[in-house]
């Protein structure tokens, strides 16, 4: 088709959608068309109570003028910088501001352009790192069941997700998993559940099976999100950081859904008080609304790579689109809203709140756990069946109509509301999820 050939607006043929059943969306479509504030406007015009916030990025809620103005006014002014050799300044007050809400023992960022990326750059860094050391033997990466760091090749290797491996060849050599944190003892836990600490030791197994010598570093979701709410067992991490430690690996925490104030602290280091050596983190930092991410590191890792002649390129690595202005002045005005607005302790403020309405699913028809932590939350149900994860896709269906934008993985619903939600935002997504489950079969 030519330039001058317009496609009809409703054909829906040419876009291969991602993670996305294909065949029946284009038969039974869900299309928003605008969002303001903590809605969706579908095609037919209804009105859609995000739970979600979009795919947990948009935590100041749609539509904010601030951040739409800066990035006009940024497009207008730098719409490009070359991110190789030259620089441009709201790169380095984005870092700046960055860094002074990571833990305090964090101190510089590298801007990529999403999760996935900031992933496979964390994974470089520390392979590169412990080269930098003259430890070049620690090339061994550990992630764990049902982690999801994101789709790139190291992500997936590391990453706990059959399905996102399974048909991609032999992704990357050297891979470890620890066991996933998800243990039926757990069930209808309030916050962080109490049994499964001693799961973090399963670390100390890799590391007499492989050698210290050989392990480059652990990557985690503090708050594993994409695979349903997973929380940490009291006492996890820090276990798992006292371990890392002790043998020299490094410790990541992909923050991409954890970042920027979704359990009440700007970062789940701080909610757990656990300093991993890296965090990732993407989404949150332009409120979703410009693709970027970016691995926050120490100074320790930084400085091992500040050596040699003065002209030499430190790290061979980085994209186009790093550090992108438009992409910066975007995070820097979603800073702002969320200084201003006090968002990034909106989930400590509201967790109670969140905590009594989700729970109070318990008891309707297959809810066969619930779970929640700042303003993340899970209900899960018992599967079909013969049909895994029919049940709770039929529910996203029906909330979607309803009025309620609500994310499932599996037969598990996960919710994740931007950090301006209402109280009352809150009882019309937990009743009218209500409302669904007691009619659902
Ligand atoms: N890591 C985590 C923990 C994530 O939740 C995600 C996305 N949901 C990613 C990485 C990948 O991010 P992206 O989709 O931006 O590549």
């Amino acid at each position: 088709m030519a330039l001058d050939q317009k496609p009809a607006p409703n054909d829906l043929s040419a876009y291969w959608m991602p993670f996305t059943a294909n065949r029946f969306f284009k038969a039974n479509p869900r299309m928003v068309v605008a969002a303001q504030d903590m809605h969706y406007t579908a095609a037919d015009g209804r009105q859609v109570l995000d739970g979600t916030s979009g795919m947990w990025c948009s935590n100041a809620g749609h539509g904010r003028p601030r951040i739409t103005a800066a990035i006009a006014d940024m497009a207008g002014r730098l719409d490009y910088a070359p991110a190789f050799q030259i620089g441009h300044p709201s790169a380095f007050e984005l870092a700046n501001r960055v860094i002074a809400l990571a833990p305090d023992n964090m101190a510089h960022v590298f801007f990529t352009n999403s999760g996935s990326e900031a992933v496979d750059t964390a994974l470089k860094i520390a392979l590169a790192y412990h080269r930098m050391k003259g430890e070049g033997t620690r090339s061994r990466l550990i992630g764990r069941e049902r982690g999801y760091h994101g789709v790139g090749f190291g992500g997936i290797s590391v990453g706990g997700i059959v399905n996102n491996r399974r048909f991609f060849g032999n992704a990357l050599a050297g891979t470890d998993h620890l066991a996933h944190t998800h243990l039926p003892e757990n069930a209808y836990s309030k916050g962080q559940p109490e049994h499964g600490a001693h799961l973090a030791d399963e670390l100390e197994r890799l590391v007499t099976l492989h050698g210290a010598e050989n392990i480059a570093a652990l990557i985690v979701e503090p708050m594993a999100g994409s695979t349903g709410v997973l929380l940490p067992p009291k006492g996890y991490l820090q276990k798992l950081r006292e371990i890392t430690r002790k043998h020299g690996i490094l410790l990541i925490f992909d923050e991409v859904i954890t970042g920027f104030g979704r359990l009440g602290t700007a970062f789940a280091a701080q909610y757990f008080g656990v300093e991993p050596d890296m965090i990732t983190c993407a989404k949150g930092l332009t409120n979703g609304v410009i693709p970027m991410g970016g691995v926050i590191v120490s100074a320790e890792i930084h400085d091992a790579f500040m050596k040699g002649p003065e002209h030499a390129i430190e790290l061979f690595h980085g994209y186009t689109y790093s550090g992108n202005p438009v992409a910066c002045a975007a995070g820097l005005a979603t800073l702002d809203t969320y200084a201003e607005e006090g968002l990034l302790t909106r989930a400590a403020d509201l967790a109670d709140v969140w905590q009594n309405a989700l729970h109070g699913l318990q008891g309707l028809p297959h809810v066969i756990d619930i779970r929640n932590l700042g303003l993340v939350g899970a209900v899960e149900l018992a599967p079909i069946e013969g049909a895994p994860g029919k049940r709770a896709f039929d529910v996203f269906l029906r909330a979607f109509d309803a009025g309620i934008l609500v994310r499932v993985t599996g037969d598990i619903i996960a919710l994740s509301p931007p950090l301006i939600v209402s109280k009352e935002q809150i009882e019309e997504l937990t009743g009218k999820l209500a409302e669904i489950l007691k009619a659902t079969d």
